[in-house]
């Protein structure tokens, strides 16, 4: 298949690679897309998830944290397929500069990629943090308070009010994992999109700056995205066929 081959190709060329990756990737894994059909955001208004909530009542924080745990539930304890592996074998190849995702899984770290190279655009579900201090709790311990009856999780340091450390409507993105994503992007020679359609701004917009500052844009994903025009090369095939087929072609 051409696009196997005009894959691999751009893979195997590129010395500084910035991987991008959205739920697509985790989809093999068994987490749903929130946003198609069934997803957790058709049966809860995804603004009960804001910061909005956050920073309002306790009867708006309680009703973010039900909501929350529903996500938590959808989401379960997903294990990393064999296109999270594939990312870790490029990183091993010593080809990547950095892997920037918008998911919130923690798959990439569980499949081998070392923490300190994933910037997490969003947050990781498995962390929870006061929004007083900033001690960080397991979201499962949280969720375990709220198994054992408490409807507001509170900090054991300060009392204050614990939420996820995700990316809910009207936060701004973590600064530090934004930075280093366009850094990345300003540095590699090649950015490769796996499984994002590009629609959530701002993290979408790191592709775009790469490709300005000279990358080849290479994007894997099955939804049409608005930068398809833009790109060097254009995958329209599940990951679990051609990419990891062509990284897997590359040998160790
Ligand atoms: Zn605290």
């Amino acid at each position: 298949m051409a696009s196997h081959d005009e894959l691999r190709d751009a893979i195997a060329g590129a010395k500084r690679i910035l991987v991008f990756t959205g739920a697509g990737i985790s989809v093999d894994s068994g987490i749903p897309d929130f946003r198609s059909p069934g997803g957790v955001w058709t049966r809860i208004d995804p603004l009960t998830l804001s910061a909005d909530r956050i920073q309002g009542s306790r009867r708006d924080r309680e009703a973010f944290w039900r909501a929350m745990v529903e996500v938590a539930e959808s989401v379960g304890q997903p294990a990393p397929n064999p296109a999270h592996a594939a990312v870790a074998r490029l990183q091993r190849r010593g080809q990547v500069v950095l892997v920037a995702t918008q998911n919130v899984d923690g798959l990439h770290q569980a499949a081998g990629s070392p923490p300190e190279t994933v910037a997490e655009l969003h947050g990781n579900l498995a962390r929870c943090r006061c929004v007083a201090c900033g001690t960080r709790y397991p979201t499962a311990e949280v969720l375990g308070w709220l198994r054992a009856g408490e409807t507001l999780p509170t900090c054991q340091a300060c009392g204050g009010f614990v939420r996820p450390d995700v990316v809910v409507f009207g936060d701004p993105l973590p600064m530090r994992a934004l930075d280093r994503a366009h850094a990345a992007a300003f540095d590699c020679d090649l950015c490769l999109v796996l499984g994002s359609s590009l629609m959530v701004h701002p993290a979408a917009d790191i592709p775009v700056r790469a490709r300005r500052a000279g990358a080849r844009l290479v994007v894997v994903t099955l939804s049409t995205t608005p930068v398809d025009a833009l790109c060097d090369l254009r995958v329209r095939a599940p990951l679990g066929e051609v990419f990891v087929q062509a990284v897997a072609d590359l040998g160790d």
